[in-house]
């Protein structure tokens, strides 16, 4: 069985020849499983019935499951999906913000450990595919009647996309292609913790992204200490990388700051990330800590925020304060965990041996 739900419109056209059928059809179907969110091909009735019976007998579209979704009182939804091996992800829809937004996963967990996320508690469990990477928006967008309207995407659910890079690219080119729901890249964001070779492959490629970079500190010492991968690629890499970056006329890139109370919060840091950032053009994008249990730090003040950010605005840079939406039912930044599938903790692995 080939599973179309990771098939490309050119790959979908070559498989469509391959059953003795014309090329053309391969939109038609295109059509039907991205825009109007069918899957059953008995339902697909622009196409003639040889086609249609011999793709039920060698072609699924494969689509998770919602195995649990919670409504926050802003109305931000969380999704927990159950993919084909039982793995679960998480993705969140945000209303009105003022699009409509669609907060996708590119992993199952995370390798990058930043020490203040749960997503990075729970290890790397594997990379998801295209298909998957896409079928959370198909999902999503069909559950929520949205496939005909506008919404935005970001990428930042659970996992580091760039530490996924091929699936994710597949998947964005799925996403824009004009027969589907040709989302116009400008409609997408990527947020990375800073893997340098891959922002510089990033910004070779035809379809790109706006591009988010997670920063959330102004001095080498403190990003080490709770970014590992600074360790790797430090912060001057990281903003090198951003010098470099191509951007679109009146495009910036977005600077995620997670603020961590007595950690990076400081009106020395708000100064500090001013020079960081002198000679880019910037945005940048405060978000206190939601906290957690399990997460060793402190959400700062709103008093605090606020200063930090007059800091910033003073001397001209464009900030911004997340809001986090859907705390109540954990779904805002960072607080992505599916329970019981990351690497074992050392308690489970006792408890497993004895
Ligand atoms: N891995 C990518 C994208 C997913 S995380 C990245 O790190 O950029 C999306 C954003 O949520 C990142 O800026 C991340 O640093 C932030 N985040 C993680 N944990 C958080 C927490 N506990 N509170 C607030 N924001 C958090
Ligand atoms: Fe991974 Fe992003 Fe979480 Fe860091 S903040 S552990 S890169 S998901």
């Amino acid at each position: 069985m080939v599973d179309l739900a990771g098939l490309e419109l050119k790959e979908l056209e070559d498989f469509v020849e391959s059953l003795g059928h014309r090329r053309f059809h391969a939109k038609q179907l295109y059509r039907w499983i991205w825009k109007r969110g069918v899957t059953d091909f008995a339902q697909m009735t622009n196409l003639g019935r040889d086609l249609r019976a011999a793709l039920g007998t060698a072609a699924t579209v494969s689509t998770p499951e919602v195995v649990r979704r919670d409504v926050s009182e802003d109305g931000t939804q969380k999704f927990v999906l159950r993919m084909a091996d039982g793995r679960q992800i998480e993705s969140v829809f945000i209303p009105d913000t003022p699009a409509q937004t669609f907060c996708v996963s590119t992993q199952v967990g995370c390798a990058m450990g930043c020490a203040f996320c749960l997503t990075g508690r729970m290890g790397l469990v594997r990379n998801l595919s295209a298909a998957e990477i896409t079928a959370q928006v198909r999902l999503l967008a069909r559950t929520l009647d949205l496939l005909d309207k506008s919404f935005n995407i970001v990428l930042m659910g659970m996992g580091e996309p760039l530490h996924n890079y091929d699936a994710t690219m597949k998947a964005l080119r799925m996403l824009n292609e004009p027969v589907g729901l040709a989302l116009h890249p400008k409609r997408i964001t990527l947020s990375t913790v800073g893997l340098v070779p891959m922002m510089d492959k990033l910004a070779q490629e035809p379809l790109m992204p706006n591009l988010a970079v997670s920063l959330h500190a102004a001095t080498e010492e403190t990003r080490g200490a709770i970014v590992p991968l600074n360790r790797k690629y430090s912060m001057q890499d990281v903003i090198d990388a951003c010098k470099r970056f191509p951007l679109a006329k009146r495009r910036r890139i977005m600077f995620e700051y997670v603020m961590l109370a007595g950690v990076n919060d400081s009106n020395e840091d708000a100064r500090k990330l001013v020079k960081v950032l002198a000679g880019v053009k910037a945005k940048v994008n405060l978000l206190p800590l939601n906290a957690a249990a399990g997460i060793p730090f402190e959400r700062p003040d709103d008093a605090r925020v606020n200063e930090f950010a007059k800091i910033l605005v003073d001397r001209g840079l464009m900030v911004s304060v997340r809001k986090s939406r859907g705390r109540d039912i954990r779904a805002a930044c960072g607080q992505l965990i599916v329970e019981g599938q990351g690497r074992q903790s050392a308690a489970q692995r006792l408890a497993a041996e004895l």
